[in-house]
Order: structure tokens, then sequence, then C-alpha cells
């Protein structure tokens, strides 16, 4: 059996990246996202498990030193770190797996997994993404600025990525996406050991 396909998707905060993930999940059931680790505060509605694995700073810290992590990183002043066993299991099984992570973490992902398939989600414009983050009623002003500065230094990562899907309609976007995970399924590295069969009947 073949590993399963690992995608990394980054986004600035505020394209769209996580309503964009979860409808490409909804749809196609074969994907499935993998849950990081964060010291960051829990939101509401948020699980533990579901949506992150919580830990503390100290335990965040130990997990390091342990090297349980395939990659970590601190964006705005958190840290998020993917574990490693999670990942090799669930390609090992087969599966295909979304990280939704940040560019430090997709430059760490893609020297450990250089088949890793990476996308980078942006917005139509500044004006857009400043208007979407403000639309969001959840941030205040200075949290607002710093997400936009952020954003402008996580856009300038973009050519690091295998793909580019800029997120002006939705649906264009979500299409985008899985036109790329179709067109990745379709390789024929990917196929070889279902082909072999076949195209021996076939020639
Ligand atoms: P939030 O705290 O809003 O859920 O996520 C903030 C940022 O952290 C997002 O840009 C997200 O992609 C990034 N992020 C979430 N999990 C991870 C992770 O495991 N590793 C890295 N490097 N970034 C992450």
């Amino acid at each position: 059996m073949n590993d399963g396909l690992l995608f990394i998707i980054s986004a600035p905060s505020g394209a769209g990246k996580t309503s964009l993930i979860k409808a490409l999940i909804t749809r196609d059931a074969s994907l499935s996202l993998s849950i990081s680790c964060t010291t960051r505060t829990q939101r509401e509605g948020e699980i533990d498990g579901v949506h992150y694995h919580f830990l503390d700073h100290t335990g965040f810290a130990q997990a390091v030193t342990a090297g349980a992590f395939l990659e970590h990183a601190e964006v705005f002043g958190n840290h998020y770190g993917t574990r490693e066993a999670d990942v090799r299991a669930c390609l090992a099984a087969g599966r295909e797996l979304i990280l939704e992570i940040d560019w430090q973490g997709a430059q760490q992902v893609r020297a450990r997994f250089p088949a890793a398939i990476s996308i980078f989600v942006a917005p139509p414009s500044i004006a857009e993404l400043e208007r979407r983050l403000n639309g969001r009623g959840t941030d205040n002003a200075d949290v607002i600025a710093r997400r936009m500065a952020q954003a402008h230094s996580d856009l300038t990562h973009y050519t690091e990525y295998d793909y580019v899907v800029i997120n002006d309609d939705f649906d264009a976007a979500l299409n985008a996406l899985a036109a790329i995970i179709s067109a990745e399924r379709l390789r024929l590295a990917r196929q070889q050991s279902s082909l072999t069969e076949l195209f021996s009947h076939l020639n």
C-alpha cells in the first residue's frame, strides 16, 4: 500500500483557510485534519483533543525536548506543534492528512517529508483581508493591526509553496483545492501498484 498523501495548507489570518478546510473535509471523507498542540488559551466552543491538544508551557517544552514534534513554531506569541507520531501513523495507514500550519512549520515539514504537497491560500487584496478581519467582530483594533502586520510577513512566503489558491470567491477556491487534491491522487507514482495489473491486461 502507498503511504497516504500529506498536504500542508497555510494562509495569513483572514484568508479563509479554516472555513475552506472545513468544507473540503466535509465533502471528501478520505481527508482528515491533523490536530495540533498549542499553548494558546482555549477559545469558547473549542474542545481539547478535537480542535487542538491544549498544553501548558511546561508540557509543550517537554514535548519539544522529547522530540515529539514533526514541526513547531511560535505564531502570535503562542506555541504550536504537530505530533510526529500522529502524522506517521496516519500516513502509514494510507490515509490522507492535512496540516493546517504556518509557513515556519511548512518549511520544517518539507525538510522532513519532501513529498508533502503544500498549498498557500491568499486573499484577493489587502483591503479585502482587512475587511474580513474587521468583519469577524472578535478582535479589537490593536489585534487587527497586529494580524495585518503578520499577514504582510506571511504573504512574502507564497513562493515556497507548490500551489497558490486565491480565495476571492469561496466556492471557486474550494473547487480549486479539491482539484489540486484530485490531481495529486492521479499522479502515476500514486497509482503505480493498482495500475500494474490493469495495464498487464490492457497491453
Ligand atoms: P489559531 O490560534 O487562530 O487557531 O491559529 C493561528 C495560526 O497558527 C494559524 O496560522 C495556523 O495555521 C497556525 N498553526 C496552527 N497549528 C499549527 C501547528 O501545529 N504548527 C504551526 N507551525 N502552525 C500552526
